[in-house]
């Protein structure tokens, strides 16, 4: 175990260090959100017709609450801080998490923040994480091909609605439609919650399509 994963931290001290976890009501556990802004790739897709960034859902509805904000800003300058692994795993360790979503909002901001991300899951095997991104260029520096712990689900996202999935290393994608037959994700029929579906963090699931709404 590394250092930084060795310190013992309070649930208290594990919150500040990270600046705190979220929790949408549609998932089955807690989240991690970082400003939707601050998306390296995202944020230039904002304003390119038919790409799924220029619809947003992060910039919109109870994301832009000045508390939910603010906790994704204090997030953003938290993850430089040398204890941020450990205190991450703190947290999902104390809280027993079976399920954690990377990145409700936001995107990965580099090499180093994906190789944290790594680090965490490696020193929690008990609990499957999701990491959806758009971040192509991230993933091909790492060149992940057998790095990716089994319990971490990197899943790439589409550029487009319809589109065509992007394959990186074998990984897993997600994309999103508008045509009413063409989606996989059941939520929108369960009343916009995962319920048992855990289809996201299954290795297995190649491909996930949610409705646009
Ligand atoms: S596919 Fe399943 S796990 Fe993924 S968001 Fe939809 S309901 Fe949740």
């Amino acid at each position: 175990m590394k250092e930084s994963n060795a310190l013992k931290l309070s649930i208290k001290e594990a919150e500040q260090i990270v600046g705190g976890l979220s929790r949408p009501s549609k998932m089955p556990g807690y989240a991690y959100g970082l400003p939707a802004e601050k998306c390296k790739t995202g944020s230039k897709l904002w304003y390119k017709k038919n790409t799924i960034c220029s619809d947003c859902y992060a910039l919109k509805g109870r994301y832009i609450f000045p508390n939910v904000r603010a906790a994704q800003e204090r997030r953003l300058i938290c993850l430089h801080d040398f204890r941020w692994v450990a205190a991450m795993v703190t947290l999902i360790k104390k809280r027993k998490m079976d399920y954690f979503r990377w990145h409700d909002s936001g995107d990965l901001q580099g090499l180093w923040h994906l190789l944290k991300i790594i680090e965490v899951a490696r020193a929690c095997p008990e609990t499957r994480f999701w990491l959806p991104t758009k971040e192509y260029e991230i993933l091909l520096q790492a060149n992940l091909f057998g790095e990716i712990p089994p319990n971490l689900v990197i899943r790439v996202s589409d550029i487009y609605m319809d589109g065509t999935p992007t394959i990186i290393d074998n990984l897993p994608t997600s994309g999103v439609t508008i045509d009413e037959t063409k989606f996989t994700c059941p939520s929108s029929r369960q009343g916009g919650v995962c319920g048992t579906c855990r289809a996201c963090w299954d290795v297995n699931v190649q491909r996930v399509i949610y409705k646009y709404h």
